[in-house]
């Protein structure tokens, strides 16, 4: 039964006690008052009568014996009259006393005292006859034989019904306060049986409310709490079964909404993987001791793809990639992608030649191409691999240390490269390579290399990218990607820099005043894009050797503009300002896209080799390399493909309108004097 309803019965019944009550109350009240009216109107009135009535009769009897004794007779008029007036007085009384008694048992009473009062009053005529008629004697005497006694039993008849009143008045004084005493009794049992059922009332709704109620309460605790797995009491058809169920139902919406939470922070959207922070997590939950591997994998110039093929491919393709991966992966592997073209995998016992197994699998899988709206994309990946607990225990150190490894690995254009190996060769390298850069620079051991970029429109070199070496005295010819982080990291840069551009902007005005139309590229790092200085220091060395500025250019990476773009930003203004030549280097490798690059005062961009290799065979190389040229053409930007490792590549190159050629294809990085060799052989 509803709680509403278990309310009203029982406020209903209580409600029908207490009107009993007030209602046996009232009837008694009312009882009370009759029989009170019936003596004071009934019996009190008729005890008043009877005495009246005996009262008179005396009057009138001390009348007659006055009478008696009064001899004259005119001096008997008054007291005739006087005893008249008693005896009508007595008359009167007996007939109200009769007019009341109504009773059958008091009709006989009353009967007898009029019997009683005729023969008095036939008595007391005869006596008032004889003293009239006779003397006063005689009357004296008939008086005392017969009047006397009629007197006496009227006035004892009228004293027993006076009494007889009386008894009937405490009679019915008795009664009523019996009556009384029942109803107190009555009463008194009734507010009983009030009270008791009030108590159970109560007592039965603290039970089948309050209980619920402090259920549900708990269960709305335990809720607020985070305790979504309490098990919500049901069956109770009231009130607090609909609180209940509506507590379920709460309950059940904050967990599915949790989950929905839990899901949008945990969950990566678009591939529905566990992302970077669920990662984490997750390691965060394995026992202390456990060993494995995390590998981190970033997907070759997706930026280039996204760019080329549009970011509706490139997310279809991240998914596409990610199902793979998790075909590919058991029990033991977990894989979450970290961010954009990112993911890691979590190898659980594995140690390094099982990471190693397993990094090797990723990249033959990633061999068999993918088919996306009936197109073949080719993937190449680099990997990143750092095993734990030798390589550290923190989830985000070992994640950043797999992705420096990584970088490097992209940097040194290997498939991956595990950290602890890294940073052994880095800690070896920075010990013995830092220390002795400055010294490099002081004795000379730094040389520059250049690299022909070969005009296709005009089948002319017209430029050249300078490349740093370093002939080591030991170590020979050290390759820049193994002392320019270095150099990067420890500020050297500042010094490399300015060096590399004296030297470049004098072999530079050298070939000019030679008449060779050559315009050197020096690269920049993100150190010197945040230098001030250097934009005076190029304006000055130009001046210096009588150099234009237009016949020098300044290769930038993407990633050299992300570390604080709007410093980079203002000094490319400018050197754009200046008038050198800007180019965008390595584009494809980052994740910049054309649309970013285009609001850069840039005026080349150079595509990554990555792309350029075997370009004239993978339709999917070609198709980004092919949209690049004409968004960069759109854009204005002059094209430089790099990387063209053979005169297939370069053909192609040049049918899809590429402006310029760099790679090992045309020639590869040469010394200053080889290079003029070379250049004078072939091209001049
Ligand atoms: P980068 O600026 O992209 O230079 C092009 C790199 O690609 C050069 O490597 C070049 O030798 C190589 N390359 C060109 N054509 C081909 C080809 O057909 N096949 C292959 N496999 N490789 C080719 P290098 O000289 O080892 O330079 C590596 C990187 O070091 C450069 O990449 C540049 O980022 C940096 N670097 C070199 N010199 C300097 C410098 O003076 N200053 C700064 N800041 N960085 C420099
Ligand atoms: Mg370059
Ligand atoms: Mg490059």
């Amino acid at each position: 039964m509803k709680i509403r309803h278990r309310l009203g019965l029982s406020f209903s019944l209580l409600l029908c006690l207490l009107f009993a009550i007030a209602a046996v109350s009232l009837s008694r009240i009312s009882n009370l008052n009759t029989v009170t009216h019936t003596l004071v109107q009934v019996q009190v009135h008729r005890a008043f009568f009877a005495e009246k009535a005996i009262h008179y009769a005396e009057k009138a009897a001390l009348c007659l014996v006055n009478l008696l004794k009064t001899i004259d007779k005119k001096s008997r008029v008054p007291l005739y009259a006087e005893m008249d007036a008693a005896l009508a007085s007595s008359d009167q009384a007996v007939e109200a006393i009769r007019e009341t008694l109504k009773e059958p048992g008091q009709q006989a009473a009353l009967a007898r005292l009029t019997k009683l009062r005729d023969d008095y009053d036939a008595e007391f005529r005869e006596t008032t006859d004889t003293i009239e008629i006779a003397d006063v004697k005689v009357a004296m005497a008939y008086f005392k034989s017969h009047t006397q006694h009629s007197l006496n039993a009227l006035l004892k008849g009228a004293r027993e019904l006076a009494d007889d009143q009386q008894h009937q008045m405490e009679r019915v004084l008795a009664d009523l306060s019996r009556a009384e005493a029942n109803a107190e009794r009555l009463l008194i049992v009734l507010s009983l049986l009030a009270l008791l059922i009030g108590i159970g009332l109560a007592w039965m709704m603290t039970r089948s409310i309050i209980g619920p109620v402090a259920l549900a309460a708990g269960v709305a605790d335990a809720i607020a709490k985070g305790d979504l797995t309490r098990e919500v009491p049901m069956g109770r058809q009231d009130e607090t079964g609909q609180l209940m169920q509506s507590l379920a139902i709460m309950r059940d919406s904050i967990a599915s909404r949790e989950d929905k939470i839990l899901r949008l922070a945990y969950e990566d959207s678009l591939t529905g993987l566990p992302n970077r922070t669920r990662f984490i997590e997750i390691f965060k939950q394995l026992p202390e001791d456990q060993k494995g591997a995390i590998v981190v994998l970033d997907i070759d110039r997706f930026g280039a793809i996204n760019n080329a093929l549009g970011y509706a491919v490139g997310d279809r393709l991240l998914s596409l990639i990610g199902e793979r991966f998790v075909a590919a992966a058991n029990q033991a592997i977990l894989v979450a992608r970290l961010w954009g073209n990112e993911f890691a995998f979590l190898l659980l016992g594995a140690e390094a030649d099982g990471a190693r197994d397993f990094a090797d699998s990723l990249l033959l899988m990633l061999k068999t191409p993918l088919i996306l709206d009936g197109q073949r994309l080719d993937v190449g990946a680099t990997l990143g691999v750092v095993v734990f607990p030798t390589d550290g225990n923190d989830a985000a150190i070992l994640l950043r240390r797999a992705t420096s490894a990584l970088r490097l690995a992209k940097k040194r254009r290997v498939s991956y490269l595990f950290a602890a190996g890294v940073s052994e060769e880095l800690a070896h390298e920075n010990l013995s390579l830092i220390g002795e850069m400055r010294e490099a620079l002081e004795r000379e051991e730094f040389t520059v290399y250049y690299q022909p970029k070969l005009n296709l429109t005009k089948n002319r070199v017209t430029g050249a990218e300078a490349l740093i070496r370093w002939q080591h005295p030991d170590k020979g010819l050290v390759p820049p990607y193994r002392f320019i982080p270095f150099a990067e990291q420890t500020g050297f840069i500042r010094n490399i820099t300015p060096w590399i551009l004296i030297l470049v902007i004098r072999h530079a005005a050298a070939w000019r005043r030679a008449g060779l139309e050559v315009t050197p590229s020096v690269n920049l790092s993100a150190y010197d894009l945040l230098d001030a200085n250097l934009i005076g220091y190029v304006r000055a060395l130009l001046e210096e050797h009588g150099l234009l500025p237009q016949q020098l250019c300044l290769e930038i990476t993407e990633s050299a503009l992300m570390e604080e773009p709007d410093v980079a930003l203002k000094h490319l203004n400018e050197f754009s300002k200046l008038g050198v030549k800007l180019s965008i280097d390595d584009y494809g490798s980052g994740q910049a896209s054309l649309a970013y690059l285009k609001r850069l005062p840039v005026d080349e961009l150079k595509i990554d080799r990555e792309f350029v290799t075997d370009v004239a065979n993978s339709p999917k190389n070609g198709a980004i390399v092919r949209s690049t040229i004409m968004l960069c053409h759109e854009l204005g930007l002059s094209v430089v493909a790099e990387g063209a490792e053979n005169a297939a590549e370069i053909d192609w190159l040049r049918t899809q309108g590429c402006d310029q050629v760099q790679g090992y294809g045309i020639a590869k990085p040469m010394p200053l004097a080889d290079f003029l060799t070379w250049l004078s052989r072939n091209f001049v």
